[in-house]
C-alpha cells in the first residue's frame, strides 16, 4: 500500500509541476518464484523476496537508461533489487557507484546473521556482495564498494551489524554525529567525494530515518530521528549538488500513518530533492513575493 499512498499524496503531479517529464511505470510484478533454500530457517518470505529482487533489479537497470528512477515501496528489501540494478548500470558506464543511506538502521545483516528473519534488514549486505546470499539471491553483477557508502540517521544497530560496519569501513553518521555536527559538514564531505570521483549517486530513504513525531507511518518507529528541517536540508543539499541519479522511498505503511501526513511529508521531501524551494511555494501570506525565476 505504500506506493498507492505516495501516488495519492500527489508524487507524480508534484514532480510534473516542477517541470519534469514524469512517467509512472506502475507496479512491478515479481519474477516467477523459484524454490530457494538457506540453512537459516527463520528467514521470512525468502522465495518471494528473491523473486522481487530479480524483477526490481531489471526494472531499475532499464529505467536508469531513461532518466532518474524513483523506486517506491514497500519493504526496504526493495533496495536489494534497485541498488544491484543501478550499480550494474554504473559499472557498465565505467563510473563509481555511491549510496547515501538515510535510515535508522544500517540493514547490513546477512542471511546468516539475522535473528529476526526480516529481509528488510539485509539489502545493503547483499548489494555489497557479502557472503550468505550466493545460490539464493541473484548474483550481484557489480558489488558496491563499502567505502562508497555513507549512512546517516543511524540509531539502531545489532551486534552482528556493528561487526560488518567495522570490518567493511562503511561510513556511518549516527544521530549523535548529526546532533553534534549538524548535517551540513557530514553530507558535504560525502558529496565532495562523489563529485571528485565523477560518481553516480543513489539515495535510499527509509521512512524511519525521520523522527516518528513527524513520520508515524512506518512499522519500525525509533525515537530520536531526523527533524523536518534536517531532512529538508539534506534534500536541498542533494539537489544543489546535482549528483543524484536515483532514489528509493521505502517503508511507508499507510495503515500506521496519521491522515496521510507521512505520505505528504515524503512527497515534500522528494520535491525538495528535485528542486522545489520554499520561496516557490504559493502561500497566501507570501503571495506578493514573485517567484525568483519568474
Ligand atoms: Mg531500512
Ligand atoms: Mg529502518
Amino acid at each position: 500500500m505504500g506506493p498507492s499512498a505516495l501516488r495519492t499524496a500527489g508524487l507524480v503531479n508534484e514532480l510534473r509541476s516542477l517541470g519534469y517529464d514524469t512517467q509512472d511505470r506502475g507496479n512491478i510484478q515479481p519474477a516467477p518464484q523459484r524454490s530457494v533454500h538457506h540453512p537459516n530457517a527463520i528467514l521470512k518470505g525468502l522465495a518471494e523476496t528473491v523473486a522481487w529482487t530479480e524483477a526490481i533489479a531489471q526494472a531499475a537497470y532499464e529505467a536508469s537508461a531513461d532518466g532518474v528512477p524513483i523506486c517506491i515501496g514497500g519493504d526496504h528489501s526493495l533496495s536489494a533489487g534497485s541498488m544491484t540494478g543501478l550499480a550494474r548500470r554504473a559499472a557498465e558506464q565505467g563510473r563509481a557507484f555511491f549510496v547515501l543511506w538515510l535510515d535508522a538502521h544500517p540493514d547490513v545483516h546477512t542471511l546468516t546473521t539475522t535473528t529476526s528473519g526480516n529481509l528488510h534488514g539485509v539489502p545493503m549486505a547483499y548489494a555489497m556482495g557479502l557472503s550468505s546470499f550466493e545460490n539464493v539471491f541473484p548474483p550481484v553483477a557489480a558489488p558496491i564498494d563499502p567505502l562508497n557508502v555513507c549512512m546517516m540517521g543511524i540509531r539502531s544497530v545489532d551486534a552482528a551489524e556493528r561487526e560488518v560496519v567495522r570490518a567493511t569501513g562503511l561510513t556511518v553518521h549516527d544521530m549523535r554525529a548529526i546532533d553534534e555536527q549538524g548535517v551540513v559538514p557530514l553530507l558535504d564531505a560525502f558529496l565532495k567525494r562523489v563529485s571528485a570521483a565523477d560518481g553516480v549517486l543513489h539515495v535510499s530513504l527509509d521512512v524511519d530515518f525521520l523522527d516518528p513525531a513527524i513520520a508515524p507511518g512506518v512499522g519500525t518507529t525509533i525515537p530520536g530521528g531526523a527533524t523536518f528541517r534536517e531532512a529538508h536540508l539534506i534534500m536541498e543539499m542533494l539537489h544543489d549538488s546535482g549528483l543524484v541519479s536515483s532514489l528509493d522511498v521505502v517503508e511507508l505503511n499507510p495503515f500506521l500513518d496519521d491522515r496521510g501526513r507521512t505520505a505528504i511529508l515524503l512527497v515534500d521531501l522528494v520535491a525538495s530533492l528535485m528542486g522545489r524551494r520554499v520561496l516557490d511555494r504559493p502561500t497566501q501570506s507570501l503571495g506578493y513575493i514573485s517567484k525568483p525565476d519568474a
